[in-house]
């Protein structure tokens, strides 16, 4: 068969009656970075709860390394590990003591634990801060603790709920490496509602928006999405619209109240050499051409409010 660790298949959770999440589907493999992006309320908290088996699907079902998480949920949450929003920790104890009880509580055989507990530490850079209480720790240390806690039985499946919120941007630049660097030994998913987040530290992104996924694909794919066929066009001598329509491809001309006139032009064309041809002929004083790109915010608007969505990507590879 295939080499998902994660599967999730049609995923529904109803809440009085209705939907925070419905049908959700999707395939994660080994060395991939998901990023779950939506707005607040989206469901993406709802989301990792079932995928981590913290709350029982309405309908649909979850597999981790073809583990159904029903059937079996003591093998499933073993390959898991899950930092929820609300980060699970004790603060009156050690960062060794928590991450000893966590070891326990994740089944690592009691001959590993030291040894686990030094690799956890070494991976989040917290190997200076062993004999710390966990309620002196900064903000972005204690993060660090959580993401310990999820690593320390070094699952295959990483999740992380919002990993970065409430951070500075020193520890947010550090734990997106972190993340990163888990990406390329397991599968991590991450939950987030920053665009740019993702950017940095995804592969993959899927948006969710009231409960459903609008967008499912590479995060190159979500990029192309704002290339238009579109040109910004800066004439200190512009023409009539009409001229610029002679050119051939181009479909529309506007000028903006910037004075640059935005082209468009068809599918299959790619006019920018014929207008800089027609611009030098005709001295209209050319002194700016560039694609007009949708910033990648716009395009997530798009996605998320309005009920226009980009066509599925198949999942998985
Ligand atoms: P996100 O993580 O994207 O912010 P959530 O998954 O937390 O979104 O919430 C999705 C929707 O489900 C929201 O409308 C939220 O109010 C609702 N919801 C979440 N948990 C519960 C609950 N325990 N009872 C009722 N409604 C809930």
């Amino acid at each position: 068969m295939d080499n998902f660790t994660v599967e999730a298949t049609e995923l529904t959770r109803l809440y009085g009656g209705r939907e925070a999440v419905s049908n959700v589907s999707f395939n994660l493999s080994k060395g991939e970075v998901l990023g779950f992006l939506g707005p607040n309320g989206a469901g993406k908290s709802t989301t990792m709860k079932m995928l981590t088996g913290n709350l029982a699907p309405s309908n649909g079902s979850v597999k981790i390394c073809g583990i159904d998480m029903i059937d079996n949920p003591k093998e499933a949450k073993a390959l898991i590990g899950y930092l929820p929003e609300m980060r699970p920790l004790y603060k009156e104890l050690t960062v060794d003591e928590y991450l000893d009880v966590a070891a326990r509580l994740h089944r690592v055989s009691p001959k590993n634990i030291k040894k686990a507990i030094e690799v956890a530490k070494e991976r989040c850079g917290l190997g200076h801060m062993s004999k710390r209480l966990i309620e002196n720790l900064s903000n972005g240390y204690q993060q660090r603790v959580g993401i310990a806690q999820a690593i320390i039985h070094n699952p295959m499946v990483i999740i992380l709920d919002e990993p970065t919120v409430g951070l500075d941007p020193i520890q947010i630049r550090d734990i997106r490496a972190l993340i990163r660097e888990l990406g390329q030994e397991h599968s991590v998913i991450i939950s987030t509602h920053i665009l740019p987040e993702v950017e940095m530290v995804c592969d993959r992104v899927q948006i969710i928006d009231k409960g459903k996924l609008v967008f499912n694909g590479s995060i190159d794919v979500l990029k192309r999405q704002r290339i238009g066929n579109k040109l910004l066009i800066g004439l200190r001598n512009p023409p009539q619209a009409d001229a610029l329509l002679k050119v051939a491809g181009v479909t529309e001309a506007e000028v903006l109240p910037s004075g640059l006139v935005r082209v468009r032009f068809a599918d299959d064309a790619d006019p920018a050499e014929s207008i800089v041809q027609a611009a030098v002929a005709n001295q209209w004083g050319l002194y700016q051409i560039a694609p007009d790109q949708t910033s990648l915010e716009d395009v997530f608007v798009q996605l998320t409010y309005q009920d226009q969505s980009i066509p599925h990507q198949p999942t998985g590879q």
